[in-house]
């Protein structure tokens, strides 16, 4: 009994690693043309660009730790260096060769377990594939978990702290709760995004509103997710445009949410373009238009803004993201007059409150 029900794990162990791996039927050879590696004190992300979509798997090899990613079809580039060292306590090296004819392996050693890796193809951007491997701790962002990692304080995590209680309804709880909600505060670190008038950058109100929004979430009993806490880009450093989004659809990805909200401000070489909008994918699902139009129309009841509409766009965290997304471009920073709500601490909590009410009608109805 007990000997069979081994094999039967064993059976299983391989079935989960069997579909681990992607399959695509690539029918060319892919040119591996590039192997760049980042590194921050929580990951180090390593990623082969490759001029077409490439079929690949991953497998854990012991003394020494590591872990090996086949890229099938695919041949290596000359100009690659083959063997880079790291420094971190998650990898140490990385090495890259011609394996097979047809077959480029990548080598890291790495001592990480397999919740301490995650292995994923991003379609599209500057490169047309690429392969992006991290390893370390590449768990997210959740506020209010109950691993009590969320108090941990980043170096650049000052100003923003939420500490206070919402007044939150009854019904509004009852809605909530359980609900699983990734919000993205626009831009962030080393990308500032729209500067106003009088120097308001939009990273900064994109996290204040982000922050106050997730703590009356959370205070509803929702499970929260945010792609970041403080000022900083998302993906490791550095990273391209495409990859720095990819990290904040990742997190809605990989955590299941049941919606994604990104917030952005808008801007316009005219300071009189003002008002607020809504973005959903242009083949997104009517969920999503319904998530974009209630939040965009949550959010003109608090601060009274002009209604630009609920629009359809190609953004790439609407358009890449598994679950009903929105946009929310909450008012021109570039308008003095929006500027000024945007900054005030009252401008914020409003904002904020307009996105929860949002989000409230929308689990309502479904
Ligand atoms: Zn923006």
């Amino acid at each position: 009994m007990r000997k069979s029900l081994y094999i039967f794990s064993l059976v299983c162990l391989f079935t989960l690693l069997c579909m681990q791996s992607m399959v695509f039927a690539a029918s060319e050879t892919a040119t591996i043309k590039n192997l760049r590696i980042s590194n921050n004190s929580d990951k180090v992300r390593i990623v082969v660009d490759a001029d077409k979509e490439v079929d690949y798997q991953s497998f854990a090899l012991s003394s020494p730790d590591r872990v090996v990613i086949d890229l099938n079809d695919a041949a290596l580039a000359k100009n690659i260096e083959k063997e880079v060292d790291i420094n971190s306590k998650y990898a140490s090296k990385v090495r890259v060769a011609q394996f097979k004819d047809n077959v480029v392996r990548v080598v890291v050693e790495t001592d990480v377990k397999k919740s301490g890796y995650d292995i994923f193809g991003i379609v599209g951007g500057e490169t047309p594939y690429r392969v992006a491997m991290d390893f370390g701790n590449i768990s997210y962002a959740a506020i209010g978990s109950t691993t009590g990692s969320s108090t941990s304080s980043s170096s650049n995590d000052t100003s923003y702290r939420v500490n206070e209680d919402f007044d939150i309804d009854k019904n509004a709880k009852s809605v909530l709760k359980g609900k699983r909600i990734t919000i993205d505060p626009g831009h962030g670190g080393s990308d500032s995004g729209a500067i106003g008038p009088t120097g308001v950058r939009e990273k900064d109100p994109t996290l204040r509103i982000g922050l106050n929004l997730a703590e009356m979430l959370k205070q509803s009993g929702a499970k929260v997710y945010i792609t970041r806490k403080t000022d900083t880009d998302v993906a490791p450093q550095p990273a391209t445009d495409v990859e720095e989004l990819q990290a904040r659809v990742d997190v809605g990805n990989k955590t299941n949410s049941d919606i994604f909200v990104s917030i952005h401000l808008d801007s316009f070489t005219s300071p009189s373009a003002q008002g607020t909008t809504g973005y959903y994918y242009v083949n997104g699902s009517s969920n999503s238009e319904r998530l974009a139009r209630y939040i965009k129309e949550g959010v003109i009841e608090q601060i009274g803004t002009y209604d630009r509409g609920t629009k359809t766009s190609n953004f790439y965290v609407v358009k890449h993201t598994q679950m009903p997304a929105t946009l929310l471009e909450v008012a021109f920073v570039s308008n003095p007059k929006e500027e000024a709500i945007l900054k005030s601490d009252d401008g914020v909590k409003k904002s904020a409150k307009g996105i929860f009410n949002g989000i409230v009608r929308y689990f309502s109805e479904l």
